[in-house]
């Protein structure tokens, strides 16, 4: 009896989408199993958040996790996190990232922004390499590419897949398949939903990149349709600071800690010294966005963070500082209440009463102020007092939502428990996160994941013949 070729389609041109259709088309040689990929974007657009994101992965190296990998995942998530999940991402992460850059991916070790932290990998050329590089493995692997093509539910019948709906040029049909590896990211770039979990002006909340607008949880309201569960932290997301004035991407400044952040009114209101910046990003992000007038602040430093070493690294936006000799002058360049900055100010500098030699920029440097300033400064605290004064003016961009579907190790889709038979997902789309974001975790997760999903769901095509 011959062999009748099995349809997989994989929705969503991500780091997960392509690991996913790479692996499947390469283990699906010999014809068997077909691989198409479809992203609603364009192929100019296609590619997600990855083709915006430099892609740190936490890696000691290309084939090394850190011991302690698995341990910071659940002190991450407070230890609400699927501790077999991660356990199978430490696992599997040495051997994915040297199949990925057996597609032509080179990987370096790079400087991250200022504040050190847990080691990394990043790819070189970042997202954009990643996205173009596999993009051409798996066309050689002959994946069929469908652009502007978007996934809009999945056909059963009896209980097996039999279909994906989609959109395209205006037209709904339904691409045959029997299985479907959803690969479609969050819902950071549909506004109704980000303010049914988040509330109150999460619908206006910026992008951090346009590959974002993309996400709109269409994967896991589809999944959703077939009675899959929901997993993850509905209310956590992953979101940065960013320069307010820049229309580039990912904007973001980090030289926070090294100063003040005050209101519109001049009030601070969070501790800038909390952690390294990777620690306190993501709720300054949202402590501005839904607790502070205007929905914005203002980093206020002084002519001493010209001096730290490398500090530019910190600052991806590519609009200067505004620059005044006095606070008042700068109060007024911004918009910021004159009195208000220069009483904070004026506390902040009485309670640096530390030992100034002692700031360290590259690490939590235990200059903190003294104990009656509120809120406290834990970590480079000096005072502001070298003109010129400058300021930054942040607001909160997100980056990805954590909420997402219920997946096992093996990638498949859960329903109460039970998988989904052919359904499989990887990457942003599957919920895992929780409280906060595990630092460079995220493509790391979407290409393991979404290799593994490949190749189960090409071993669900093969045990299903017949
Ligand atoms: C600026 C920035 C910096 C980041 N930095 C890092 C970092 O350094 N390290 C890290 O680990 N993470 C980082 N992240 C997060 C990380 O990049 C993403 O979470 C990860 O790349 C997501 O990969 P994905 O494949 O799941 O989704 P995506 O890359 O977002 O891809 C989803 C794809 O699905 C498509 N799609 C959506 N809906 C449909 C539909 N209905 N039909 C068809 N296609 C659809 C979209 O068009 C898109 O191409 C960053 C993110 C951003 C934006």
């Amino acid at each position: 009896m011959g062999i009748s070729t099995k349809n997989l389609v994989v929705v969503g041109q991500g780091a997960a989408g392509l690991a996913a259709a790479l692996a499947a088309a390469q283990a699906g040689r010999g014809a068997d199993v077909r691989v198409t990929l479809v992203d609603k974007a364009a192929e100019s657009e296609a590619g997600g958040n990855t083709r915006w994101s430099p892609s740190y992965m936490r890696m000691a190296s290309v084939d090394r996790v850190e011991p302690s990998f698995v341990h910071d995942m659940l002190a991450a998530t407070q230890y609400r996190c699927d501790e077999t999940y991660f356990a199978t991402l430490a696992r599997h992460a040495p051997a994915t990232c040297k199949w990925i850059a057996a597609q032509g991916v080179e990987f370096i070790q790079p400087t991250y922004y200022l504040a050190k932290g847990p080691p990394r990998i990043q790819p070189l050329g970042g997202g954009p390499a990643v996205v173009e590089q596999l993009v051409l493995a798996a066309k050689k692997a002959n994946v069929e590419f469908r652009y502007g093509c978007s996934a809009r539910g999945i056909v059963r019948d009896n209980g097996r897949i039999t279909g994906l709906e989609i959109a395209q040029d205006g037209i709904r049909q339904v691409l045959p398949t029997d299985a479907v590896i959803l690969c479609s990211g969050g819902f950071e770039g549909d506004g109704a939903k980000m303010r049914e979990h988040f509330g109150d002006g999460a619908e206006v909340m910026r992008l951090i990149s346009p590959g974002g607008k993309f996400n709109t949880g269409d994967g896991i309201t589809m999944a959703m349709a077939l009675g899959a569960s929901g997993s993850g932290d509905w209310s956590g997301m992953h979101a940065e600071p960013v320069d307010a004035r820049s229309t580039n991407s990912a904007p973001v400044v980090l030289v926070y800690p090294y100063g003040i952040v005050v209101d519109k009114n001049g009030r601070r209101f969070f501790d800038e010294g909390g952690g390294l910046v990777h620690e306190t990003w993501e709720w300054f992000a949202r402590d501005m966005q839904f607790k502070t007038p205007g929905r914005m602040a203002f980093a206020i430093l002084d002519s001493r963070l010209l001096t730290i070493d490398g500090y530019e690294r910190a600052i991806r936006s590519e609009v200067p500082p505004a620059r005044a000799d006095t606070l008042a002058e700068l109060a007024k360049l911004i918009g910021v209440d004159a009195e208000g900055l220069a009483a904070t100010v004026a506390a902040y500098n009485a309670a640096c009463t530390g030992d100034a030699a002692k700031f360290d920029a590259t690490r939590c440097d235990g200059l903190k102020a003294a104990a009656t300033l509120a809120p406290p400064k834990s970590n480079w605290a000096r005072a502001i007092s070298e003109p010129p004064f400058l300021a930054y003016p942040l607001v909160g961009a997100v980056a990805y939502t954590f909420g997402g579907l219920a997946t096992d190790d093996s990638a498949r889709v859960l329903a109460d428990g039970a998988p989904i038979p052919g359904l499989y997902a990887a990457g942003e789309i599957t919920g895992h996160f929780y409280v906060t974001a595990p630092n460079a975790v995220s493509v790391l997760r979407a290409f393991v994941f979404g290799r593994i999903a490949g190749l189960e769901a090409v071993s669900f095509l093969r045990a299903s013949q017949g």
